[in-house]
């Protein structure tokens, strides 16, 4: 039998990639039954950078992608945010000052949660900290844009996304211990960490918080079955054939997942890729 893949955390690009509509269709004919669709930076789906109205843009952009993706038959949540990656961007390309950009994320930010409190979209997403080397005041106007975010997550009922240096156990204490200021186990539950080391998901859920971890073949063969399944899956797609980042297609974790269902069993994948993300998420299981 099918194993329905849930995709904890993807993107879609209309204007540089396949767009949402022909995703959703290729991972549904692999099993794929749900998908969160975090949206991108104002520049990758070509939009001109001018402040926070370019945010805005993105946002209608992931609107009519999530809308695609259910046409398509694909359940899904939407997230929009302001990456971490945006900081170093903005200042050395976009020549604004540290300043202007912690201004403009926190904006941002703020936008996205009034979203949430209004039904979309979902969450704010991707927020957290640089995966490399960058300045301190960069890392911290970082640090403070998700410390606003998971504020607003809090007031509003949004999910998060964290992307974060994954750094080992410390990783997690360090917003652990941000999160203590600002909410409780049940704020926790909707605090993801994406794109987590398979050993971190186990830290983590311990700490009360979900995760996803990269849904690669080679990962997928040496996780499955062989650690809890308290994290979820995710492809991180992103979507741009000028960009090779993309670290998985979706349809193709979904093909292995159903080759790896057979050694793992259907129990394990079940609490992988359906209740983790119902429980998440919020959706109805297929
Ligand atoms: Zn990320
Ligand atoms: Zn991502």
């Amino acid at each position: 039998m099918t194993i329905p893949v849930g995709d904890a955390h993807s993107h879609t690009n209309p204007v540089r990639g396949l767009g949402a509509a022909k995703i959703a269709e290729k991972f549904k004919e692999s099993g794929g039954w749900f998908m969160a669709i975090v949206s991108l930076s104002p520049w990758a789906y070509g939009i001109e950078f001018t402040g926070i109205e370019s945010y805005r843009s993105s946002l209608d952009i992931l609107a009519r992608e999530c809308m695609e993706a259910e046409k398509a038959g694909v359940k899904t949540a939407c997230l929009a945010g302001f990456h971490p990656a945006d900081v170093d961007r903005l200042i050395d390309k976009y020549r604004m000052k540290p300043e202007e950009v912690l201004e403009l994320g926190l904006r941002v930010v703020e936008m996205i949660g009034e979203g949430c409190r209004e039904g979309f979209p979902d969450g704010i997403g991707e927020v957290g900290r640089q995966h490399y080397k960058t300045t301190a005041e960069r890392v911290l106007i970082s640090e403070l844009i998700l410390e606003r975010a998971i504020e607003i997550a809090r007031d509003n009922g949004c999910l998060v996304h964290m992307h974060l240096e994954n750094a080992g156990p410390i990783t997690a204490r360090l917003v652990d211990i941000a999160v203590g200021r600002y909410g409780d186990s049940e704020l926790k539950k909707r605090l993801v960490f994406h794109h987590m080391k398979p050993s971190h998901a186990v830290y983590i859920d311990k700490l009360g918080y979900p995760s996803t971890v990269p849904g690669t073949p080679e990962l997928l063969r040496n996780i499955v079955g062989r650690i809890p399944p308290v994290y979820m899956l995710e492809s991180d797609h992103i979507d741009d054939p000028m960009r090779p980042g993309a670290v998985v297609y979706p349809w193709v974790m979904a093909e292995h997942v159903q080759r790896l269902a057979r050694k793992a069993g259907e129990e394990y994948m079940y609490r992988v890729n359906v209740d983790n993300i119902v429980k998440v998420y919020g959706v109805e299981p297929p």
